[in-house]
């Protein structure tokens, strides 16, 4: 049984550690169709969490959920150039339905762009129509070749931010906003220390004037997108027709924003966390923040059980989320190991001695256990867990330090990519950086908007940086 829900190790095959860990985790499982997942309740139960910490900040700064229909026209999709463009390779068309070839085939939608730009087109008509916050929780199909649990899937969840304004300014602030909320998401919920930044023109989003995003290092060094905010301009009001009379009496296109952030996220939470012992999840968003795990032979069962529901009774009361594995079929050391793979931040030993000195040990899931009183233990949890997402995010970050380097030559730029993030001047010439992601595979992250203005040549062809700072590159996912 052991050797069953032994893991490989990261060090040996980091991506096979990472599609073992999903499946014996119990958080998602494979669709019967080629790159689909089914998302287990333990998983689901992460992205809730998630969910909830997000809805919650999108409600907060004034923005309200809507729903748009899974079916888009196709017609829609070609109106703006880039955005057809970017998504064709990936759409998912039906042709057929009730028995008829449709007039009109129609998208499974990619996105909503398109769909929400023509519902605005009739529903804005003056300034005070202005703004449009809408958020929308769903799905989206994109017919991806090489495929991922949560990475990169055909069908996925996430949540589409629309939003429309009267003026650029306006627009240009909500999506730093979005962005914002993305990152404090990321650092004050999931202890993931992100670097927000602009995407370079090859890599922003289609039919975009320009992309924002969180970028975050997994433990092989690859880097991973984990959320984006985008500002999209007048760019799909034009071809929406979507105008409005301002209150000078001109008739204007709006400019609008839309930001997205998807399960991919989970993806995030697991590389960054995770060791060969399997998952560590954040407390502020672990389904199960705490396990209590009961220790009994035959005739204390009764006295130990007793007492481990009193005290599971006393952790919920003080608003944590809590499990008890009162399992009779399984050895504690059996359940030790599943939580230690599935994250658990903190486990409780409950047996007949501890009991007697009126204590239990307490185990981390980052190492280390301690006897604490079990009067004062459901009052000292809330501080281990935040203390616990302190230390997870430090080693996070520590790591992120350690496998980053500012390269100056081309050879020092495919080495550092090697095992991390590279900081490197770039001349923004989409071709060079075409050129360097064949040559080395890893792309431009962003541009960082805390780095220091600097000047240098760029690290493949010699000519000037176009960003006045270092670019951060990395390969993938
Ligand atoms: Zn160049």
């Amino acid at each position: 049984m052991a050797k069953e829900k032994g893991l490989t190790p990261q060090s040996q095959d980091f991506s096979e550690w990472y599609l073992e860990v999903i499946q014996k985790a119990e958080l998602a499982d494979y669709g019967p169709v080629r790159g689909t997942i089914v998302v287990r309740p333990y998983g689901y139960a992460l992205w809730e969490n998630i969910q909830g910490v997000l809805d919650r900040m999108f409600k907060e700064t004034g923005h309200q959920n809507a729903y748009f229909p899974l079916f888009i026209p196709m017609s829609f999709l070609k109106k703006e150039a880039e955005h057809v463009e970017g998504f064709s390779p990936e759409l998912a068309v039906v042709t057929h339905a009730g028995g008829e070839e449709l007039e009109e085939p129609l998208a499974v939608r990619p996105t909503s762009e398109t769909v929400i730009g023509y519902m605005w087109s009739r529903w804005i008509k003056s300034y005070r129509d202005l703004p449009q916050l809408l958020n929308q929780w769903g799905n989206v199909v994109r017919w991806e070749m090489r495929t991922r649990p949560f990475l990169r899937t055909s069908e996925f969840l996430w949540q589409e931010g629309h939003t429309a304004h009267a003026t650029r300014e306006e627009a240009e602030e909500e999506v730093r906003r979005m962005l914002g909320i993305y990152a404090r998401l990321a650092r004050e919920y999931a202890a993931l220390p992100v670097i927000e930044g602009l995407k370079t023109e090859k890599e922003k989003f289609a039919g975009a004037v320009y992309t924002t995003t969180i970028e975050a290092m997994m433990r092989d060094g690859k880097a991973l997108q984990s959320g984006t905010s985008h500002y999209l301009g007048e760019n799909f009001a034009r071809a929406f027709d979507i105008k409005f009379q301002d209150k000078d009496l001109q008739v204007k296109y709006v400019h609008t924003t839309s930001w997205g952030l998807s399960w991919r996220f989970i993806g995030a939470i697991i590389m960054t966390h995770g060791d060969d012992g399997g998952l560590i999840l954040p407390p502020r968003l672990a389904p199960i923040q705490v396990v209590v795990v009961p220790i009994y032979r035959e005739q204390s069962r009764e006295q130990v059980l007793e007492a481990a529901f009193d005290l599971k009774k006393r952790l919920l009361q003080a608003g944590l989320r809590v499990h008890l594995d009162d399992r009779d079929q399984y050895t504690p050391g059996y359940k030790f190991h599943e939580w230690e793979l599935k994250g658990v931040p903190f486990r409780i030993e409950l047996g007949p001695k501890d009991l007697e000195a009126g204590e239990a040990v307490l185990a981390s899931r980052l190492g280390g256990k301690e006897r604490i009183s079990l009067e004062v233990l459901p009052a000292l949890l809330p501080e281990k867990l935040d203390a616990f997402h302190q230390a997870l995010y430090q080693r996070a970050l520590d790591f992120q330090k350690a496998h980053t380097r500012k390269v100056d030559t081309y050879g020092e730029f495919k080495e550092a990519v090697q095992g991390g993030f590279a900081l490197a001047f770039h001349c923004g010439d989409k071709a060079c950086e075409k050129a360097i992601q064949e040559e080395t595979t890893a792309t431009t992250r962003c541009v960082p908007f805390e780095a220091e203005p600097e000047e240098g040549l760029c690290v493949r062809c010699g000519r000037p940086s176009a960003y006045g700072k270092r670019v951060v590159f990395a390969k993938a996912y």
